[in-house]
C-alpha cells in the first residue's frame, strides 16, 4: 500500500512516514501542493494523508481539483483546525475522513484501513483467498488455521496481489504499492520476495504471466460475506 503524505511541518511527516513503514506501508512524503500533483501524476497511490495549511495554497482546493481530475483514492484529512464547519467541508470536499492534530498513531492506521476497506468495498477487515486468513490490521496471515510468519515487505507483496486478485499486476505496479521513492531497490527485489512468499503459502497462490507480472485468480477473495 502506498500512501503519500501532504504536510509541510517536517517533524510530523517524518514521524508519520516512520509510522507507516513500521506498518508496512510505503510511504512517501511531499511538503507542498505542486509536489503533491507532481507525486500523483507519477505514481499510483493507495491513500493521501492531506494536511490543510500548506505553504502554497489550501489543502481544500487542492483536494477539490485532484477530484476533479478524477481521483479515486482515500483522502484523509490532517489538521489542528477543529471547528465543526472545518471538518464538514473537509468531508463535503470530497475526503472521506477528518483527523484533529493531534492524534494518536493508532487510530490514525485504524481509519486508514478503514477508508481502505471501504475503497475496495469490503465490510469485512478480513481478507480471504483459499485457505488463507489475512489481518492487515494485526499485520497476521492464517493457511488453514495456521499461523504463517512472513516480513514487512512479503507481507505488503501479499496484500497488493490479494487486493488485486483476478487482474495481472505488472512488476513496476507492485514495486510501487511496496516501495517508496527513497528506497533504494535491488533489481530482483520482488523476485526474492515472490520466492518467499511462494515457499511459505504455497507454489499455487501466485501465478508468472512471463514477461508482464504475477497474478492471484480471482475467487472469494473478499471475504466477510
Ligand atoms: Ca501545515
Amino acid at each position: 500500500m502506498r500512501v503519500l503524505i501532504v504536510e509541510d511541518d517536517a517533524g510530523i511527516a517524518t514521524a508519520l512516514a516512520a509510522t507507516l513503514k513500521c506498518n508496512g506501508y510505503a510511504a512517501d512524503v511531499t511538503p507542498t501542493l505542486s509536489l503533491a500533483s507532481a507525486a500523483l501524476r507519477v505514481e499510483p497511490f493507495d491513500l493521501v494523508l492531506l494536511d490543510l495549511g500548506l505553504p502554497d495554497g489550501e489543502g481544500l482546493d487542492w483536494l477539490r481539483q485532484v477530484r476533479r481530475e478524477g481521483h479515486a483514492m482515500p483522502v484523509l484529512i490532517m489538521s489542528a483546525r477543529d471547528a465543526l464547519p472545518d471538518r464538514v467541508a473537509g468531508l463535503d470536499e470530497g475526503a472521506d475522513d477528518y483527523m484533529v492534530k493531534p492524534f494518536e498513531p493508532e487510530e490514525l492506521l485504524a481509519r486508514m484501513r478503514v477508508a481502505l476497506r471501504r475503497s475496495e468495498g469490503r465490510a469485512s477487515p478480513l481478507l480471504r483467498h483459499g485457505d488463507l486468513l489475512v489481518d492487515p490490521a494485526a499485520h497476521s496471515v492464517l493457511r488453514n488455521g495456521e499461523p504463517v510468519v512472513l516480513r514487512a515487505k512479503e507481507f505488503a507483496l501479499l496484500l497488493a496481489l490479494l487486493r488485486g486478485s483476478g487482474q495481472v499486476l505488472t512488476r513496476q505496479r507492485l514495486e510501487q504499492a511496496m516501495y517508496g521513492f527513497d528506497e533504494v531497490l535491488d533489481s530482483n527485489a520482488l523476485e526474492v520476495h515472490m520466492h518467499h512468499l511462494r515457499r511459505k503459502l504455497g507454489e499455487g497462490l501466485v501465478k508468472t504471466v512471463r514477461g508482464v507480472g504475477y497474478f492471484v485468480p480471482a475467487q472469494d477473495s473478499q471475504g466477510g460475506h
